[in-house]
């Protein structure tokens, strides 16, 4: 018995190596006050300030304790985090939220009032992975609002609910300040339309279609320096972190064109996705 949990332990450890997304990733300062503490696909940021610090997005489960070594590793507190956001309520960023809450030692949780909903019910409300992928349960401390600022030691960032990847989807934007120059920082929090989303008369979100045409009029209109996201694939940041490592100047994570060129392939896959729905349907 006792050598089948081992097996079942070595198996499930396996597995978690074997993920591509969560490949470890060494942390490094973005730019400003901004710093990267996420794997190879699935990103986590922390915004460190002087009363404390914010950290966005946080994975699996198994993740948060990534997320952790690498605020240790640039030397930060982990028991100093005061503030956890998240991009989108996907069991892939906020799996690990109740366990990485638990290593800050109370780190307040906050959300858009849609994605808080879904978080606090551990993933099951959600309306496409509900069913399939459900995670711990969190308490989210303040639910927020389109526009609604998260202010802590002198940095604010901005909430702007771009829905329809999840329900409540977030896009967080900053500003920093790097070496006196100002850069605007958008965090997109999801573009894509998951497999198996039905965008017309989706019973379970009748809203997701004009949810998603609505994100990518908010995006258009955000102004944007530096580009970020959810996943590390909407902004190639596996290759910009290569030339940022050899000192590439200008940082390479400055990117206003791959931010525009990111908002147009996402909104046409968008739109094909709902011009096959409607010639399926023969309307
Ligand atoms: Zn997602």
């Amino acid at each position: 018995m006792k050598r089948f949990f081992l097996s079942l332990l070595v198996l499930s450890l396996a597995a978690c190596a074997q993920r591509k997304d969560t490949q470890p990733v060494e942390p490094y300062r973005i730019a400003g006050n901004l710093y990267y503490v996420g794997t190879s696909d699935i990103t986590a940021y922390l915004v460190s300030t002087p009363q404390g610090h914010i950290v966005i997005n946080v994975g699996y489960e198994d993740t948060a304790a990534q997320v952790r070594d690498s605020i240790q590793k640039l030397g930060f507190k982990i028991t100093d985090v005061r503030i956890l956001l998240n991009g989108q309520a996907h069991f892939d960023h906020v799996a690990g939220m109740a366990a990485l809450q638990k290593m800050t030692g109370g780190a307040k949780i906050f959300a858009s009032t849609a994605d808080a909903g879904v978080m606090e019910s551990g993933g099951k409300t959600d309306f496409r992975w509900g069913s399939e992928y459900t995670y711990p349960v969190v308490k989210v401390d303040r639910k927020l609002s389109d526009g609604d600022k998260v202010e802590l030691g002198g940095t604010t960032l901005v909430a702007h609910v771009t829905g329809g990847h999840s329900i409540g989807c977030t896009t967080w934007t900053m500003q920093v300040d790097d070496g006196g120059k100002k850069l605007d920082v958008v965090i997109v929090g999801g573009t894509t339309v998951n497999p198996g989303v039905q965008l017309l008369n989706n019973p379970k979100y009748p809203g997701v279609s004009d949810d998603m045409a609505k994100t990518f009029r908010v995006l258009r209109s955000l102004h944007c320096d530096i580009f970020l996201g959810a996943h590390g694939g909407y902004y190639n940041m596996a290759a910009k972190y290569d030339r940022f490592k050899r000192g590439e100047q200008p940082n390479p994570f400055i990117d206003p064109a791959g931010y525009q060129d990111h908002i147009n392939r996402m909104e046409k896959a968008y739109l094909d996705l709902v011009a096959k729905e409607k010639a399926a349907s023969g309307r």
